[in-house]
């Protein structure tokens, strides 16, 4: 038995325990954008004691107006770069951005179950 976390307008639940045994499949693989927003920026600067201008230029890249968290090349592709490549899990998890919060409930995979069920064990419809 799992408690499932439901979300309304989803018809799909996610068992959150399922990433103890998951190896953090959603902060590695192909390239991607991991958005995080200024007062996202401001926040985990700050629980990383640097400035925001420090954490931009070290952990961030621009496009246009926006921040993505930089990667870093992990086994045949990617890991995000706050990912803990011994522990196998976020090492910034309290802070993470909201686009990882919300995972997987996104509004993208509303269409798209079949390929979440291919990334995240967690998932249950
Ligand atoms: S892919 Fe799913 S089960 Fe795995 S760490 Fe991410 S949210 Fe958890
Ligand atoms: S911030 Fe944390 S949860 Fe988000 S992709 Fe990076 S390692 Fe994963």
């Amino acid at each position: 038995m799992c408690d499932l976390i439901k979300k309304s307008g989803f018809d799909y639940g996610f068992d959150p325990k399922a990433c103890e045994r998951c190896a953090g499949k959603c902060c590695i693989g192909d390239s991607g954008y991991i958005w995080i927003d200024e007062s996202e920026i401001v926040n985990l600067s700050k629980f990383l004691k640097i400035s925001p201008d420090a954490f931009k230029d070290r952990y961030l890249d621009k496009f246009g107006l926006r921040y993505s968290i930089k990667e870093l090349k992990f086994k045949d592709g990617y890991a995000c770069c706050f990912f803990d490549q011994k522990a196998l899990n976020c090492s910034i998890y309290d802070y993470r951005p909201k686009q990882c919060m919300t995972f997987p409930f996104w509004d993208y995979f509303k269409h798209n179950f079949k390929e979440l069920e291919r990334e995240c064990i967690g998932v249950k419809r």
